[in-house]
């Protein structure tokens, strides 16, 4: 599945019709007078919030948005039609940003919300309107004005629960394919992953939630070198973090080692994620006995100092799988209940969100710059072309 949640457009309103200069013309009248009507107004272009979007690939494909001109005035006073709306549907919950201003210009956050966006031209006047006692055969008329135009840049957050962090080929992917429909692309070298892999984890009928995949964090990956880096900010909106580690040292490194790099790492990227909850996994634990694996969980958790909850699973096998849906669900379902009854948490973590937002906002900010200046010393090595990701070779 994948996963778009960034797209750049260009949308521009209508622009008005002009005025028209006509006289009339009728039998054995000689002089008529001036009937040149108006000009339409130019279309406008709408966003309206949808539920039944959850992704802007649409905007893929199409990425410059015109709303129909308004038609010029004709004679006999006739006004010109007026351009029609442009009515763009887009996913709740995304947040629509001014490309060149940086401006946030709205969250569309309730299903219907529409905003205008981009205001059609005023109609020009046509030569009628100018008519006057001193001035009985205009020609003046006026233009329609343009209409408003705008490149935009559409975000749309990732409303995931519960974000999996840890190292290339811990097995996020392995674990977000075993937990939902999602069918990530998974292949057994590292960098795999460049946009998030998204999973509606059901646990029973009725209940359910989002896991994502949060690619690209890997040691140095919050000073530029890593991939998918402008998903992290995606971080910020989980409630629960997963913290992965591999338990075995396939890849020749330690475990311990690793964990803590991924620790290092948030807290270079955004140190107020490490307040949210943050559950330890161990993964692979299929290929363990279990006393290697006891050793490696004491390792890690006391380099680490770890005092949350700690899980071992085996994500290609399935093992564990199911208890830690479960407590995932209740952790989340608790979370929801405390926040309503309980003010002083629910503001705990509201200023906690706002804090990671800000932090991870910043941080992104400052890396941007910082590959700007980068860019024009040096060529890119890679560059997506849709704009999504712009990533660098470690
Ligand atoms: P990611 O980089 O964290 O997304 O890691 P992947 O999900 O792509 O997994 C990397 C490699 O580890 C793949 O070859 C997987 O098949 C393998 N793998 C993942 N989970 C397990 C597991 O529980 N047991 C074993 N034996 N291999 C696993
Ligand atoms: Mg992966």
């Amino acid at each position: 599945m994948k996963f778009f949640d960034e797209a750049s457009i260009y949308v521009a309103a209508g622009d008005g019709g002009n005025g028209c200069s006509s006289f009339r013309r009728e039998k054995y009248v000689e002089y008529g007078g001036p009937d040149g009507g108006d000009g339409g107004a130019g279309g406008d272009i709408i966003l309206e919030a949808s539920d039944s979007l959850n992704t802007l690939v649409d905007f893929r494909y199409q990425r410059r948005f015109l709303a129909e001109h308004g038609k010029k005035g004709g004679s006999r006073n006739c006004t010109g039609a007026s351009g029609e709306d442009l009515i763009l549907k887009v996913p709740v919950g995304t947040t629509i940003i001014d490309d060149d201003t940086e401006e946030v210009v709205v969250d569309l956050v309730d299903p219907g919300q529409t905003h205008l966006i981009a205001k059609g031209g005023h109609g020009g006047l046509g030569n009628a309107r100018f008519k006057s006692s001193v001035n009985r055969a205009p020609r003046k008329t006026t233009p329609g004005s343009t209409g408003e135009s705008f490149n935009l840049r559409m975000q749309l957050k990732v409303l995931a629960d519960v974000g999996l962090l840890g190292m290339p080929n811990a097995g996020k992917s392995t674990l977000v394919g075993a937990v939902s429909a999602a069918k990530p692309k998974i292949a057994d070298y590292p960098f795999t992953t460049l946009i998030p892999q998204l999973g509606v984890v059901k646990v029973d009928r009725m209940r359910s939630f989002v896991i994502s995949d949060i690619p690209g964090l890997i040691e140095g990956a919050s000073e530029g070198a890593g991939l998918g880096l402008r998903f992290l900010k995606h971080l910020s909106r989980t409630r629960v973090l997963l913290h992965m580690v591999d338990a075995t040292e396939l890849d020749g490194g330690d475990p311990a080692r690793q964990a803590e790099a991924i620790i290092q790492e948030l807290e270079n990227f955004a140190p107020s994620l490490l307040e949210r909850e943050r559950w330890l996994v161990f993964n692979k634990c299929d290929l363990l006995f279990e006393e290697e694996l006891a050793a490696v969980k004491k390792a890690v958790t006391e380099r680490l100092d770890f005092k949350g909850r700690v899980y071992t699973i085996s994500a290609l096998e399935g093992s564990g799988l199911k208890q830690l849906n479960y407590d995932l669900m209740e952790a989340l379902e608790l979370r929801q209940t405390r926040m309503l009854e309980d003010e002083s948490y629910a503001e705990k973590q509201r200023a906690l969100e706002i804090s990671i937002e800000n932090q991870v906002r910043d941080r992104i900010k400052r890396l941007a710059e910082a590959r700007k200046a980068r860019k024009s010393v040096e060529e890119p090595d890679e560059e997506d072309v849709d704009g999504v990701q712009v990533f660098y070779q470690a």
